[in-house]
């Protein structure tokens, strides 16, 4: 968890960045969590856990082995919207799992239930590392966070930390 005054993904900025590749690049640290996600939704059925690029490859693959599932990910179009590519099938009915890593607005996994409905697929929850939402969100889907860490994130216009005339630090890869 970095300090400081961030550019997120979502748009927003915070005062907190949560560096998810610290824990994803490290298995030791990485599968316990994916074990939380797993024990949890155990026995709902589920045939298939899918995820949202970047971090939702990886711990959708750890989630869907530990569970003895397939595993797919939805990766970004030239639209904007999020597909299901590579030859991954998801049929009418199936019942799935969607995880990712940080949740901050919900933008990412949204995009993976527009992309799961579009094949008709049953989403049954949603399982992230660490739920920074400010005001919890609602899936319409079972939520379960390993950790739950309400954090602040302004728009742009309204943030104080621009105000204060801090630097804005822009993380991760986008
Ligand atoms: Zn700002």
């Amino acid at each position: 968890m970095l300090k400081g005054h961030f550019l997120l993904t979502s748009g927003l900025h915070s005062p907190v960045y949560w560096e998810k590749f610290r824990i994803i690049e490290n298995p030791a640290a990485a599968v316990p969590l994916c074990r939380m996600i797993a024990d949890h939704f155990k026995g709902r059925g589920i045939e298939l856990v899918v995820g949202p690029t970047t971090g939702g490859i990886i711990l959708a693959f750890e989630v869907a082995r530990q569970m003895g599932l397939p595993a797919a990910f939805a990766e970004k179009v030239p639209s904007g919207e999020r597909e299901f590519r590579r030859g991954f099938t998801i049929r009418p009915g199936q019942k799935i799992l969607v995880v990712d890593d940080i949740l901050t607005t919900g933008k990412s996994i949204r995009e993976v239930f527009e992309a799961v409905r579009k094949h008709r697929g049953d989403i049954v929850g949603v399982g992230v590392m660490v739920d920074r939402s400010e005001v919890p969100l609602d899936f319409g889907a079972q939520l379960y966070s390993c950790l739950r860490a309400a954090t602040p994130a302004y728009q742009p216009e309204a943030c104080p930390l621009c105000r204060s005339g801090l630097p804005l630090t822009k993380p991760g890869s986008s």
